[in-house]
């Protein structure tokens, strides 16, 4: 059985201090591909030795996060670019909106996000979107770019049935995680209904632990705890979800 998490933060300060452990136990519990979320340039170097230590199970993903749209966001998307000339990545990412820290730069954030999309088409690149708070801010960056040249991952997808609907609209599959796994949570009561095609799994490690790890720290190895709800969810052997997902990350990432 091989998992894929489409979203991982190897990279974080969380694992500092047993990361290769970390990285053992996510390939022993079948998680081989890993695919690695930017934040910022403070993590590039790091990305880029993550990858280089294991090269067939780490794949990068460059972009500027929204919470990370600040005073100098014009350098940083340089910086972006820079990156994307010069190195193979599979998707930009994470990049969108996120209005619940910070709601005064949402004109900024915007343009990052339209303006890495942008990006992502020149590439020919999924894109890898961060959205709290703010799926109609989102929805308008989408809605200006859409295309076939769209595509992408709806990461930690957090709305309701019409926004998944329209999500799916912009050739968007859907990150599901750990937040899957809490109790009423809103995702189960209509995940059944949207087709598996449309799925994938992630973790967001270090953040948002499925059950029973809820409110500790995360990691890639936990995948199956998610695949295992969406299993009783889609009423399929977990092989299936497996299997499944991971082919619809292929389709996405193209590896
Ligand atoms: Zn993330």
């Amino acid at each position: 059985m091989i998992l894929t998490d489409t979203h991982t933060h190897l990279y974080s300060e969380e694992f500092s201090a047993d990361r290769d452990a970390m990285m053992q136990r996510a390939f022993d519990a079948g998680v081989t591909r890993l695919f690695v979320p930017s934040i910022d340039s403070e993590y590039t170097q790091q990305m880029y030795d993550l990858e280089a230590q294991y090269p067939d199970n780490v794949f990068l993903m460059m972009g500027l996060h929204p919470t990370y749209v600040k005073e100098n966001y014009l350098e940083e998307l340089a910086h972006v670019e820079a990156q994307l000339a010069k190195h193979k990545f599979y998707a930009v990412g994470e990049i969108g909106v996120d209005l619940y820290w910070d709601k005064t730069r949402l004109a900024e954030q915007q343009q990052a996000f339209k303006h890495q999309i942008q990006l992502a088409k020149k590439y020919r690149l999924p894109i890898n979107i961060h959205c709290r708070d703010a799926f109609n801010e989102t929805f308008e960056v989408l809605e200006d770019e859409k295309g076939t040249d769209l595509f992408g991952i709806f990461h930690c997808f957090t709305g309701d049935f019409e926004q998944a609907q329209k999500a799916l609209s912009y050739n968007m599959k859907l990150g599901i995680g750990g937040v899957a796994t809490f109790k009423n949570g809103k995702i189960n009561q209509f995940l059944n209904q949207i087709p598996l095609e449309h799925i994938v799994l992630e973790t967001d490690a270090p953040y948002l632990s499925p059950v029973p790890h809820r409110g500790k720290r995360n990691e890639s190895a936990y995948i199956p705890l998610v695949a295992q709800k969406l299993s009783e969810i889609y009423g399929l052997p977990i092989e299936q979800i497996a299997a499944i997902t991971t082919q619809n990350s292929k389709d996405i990432y193209g590896i």
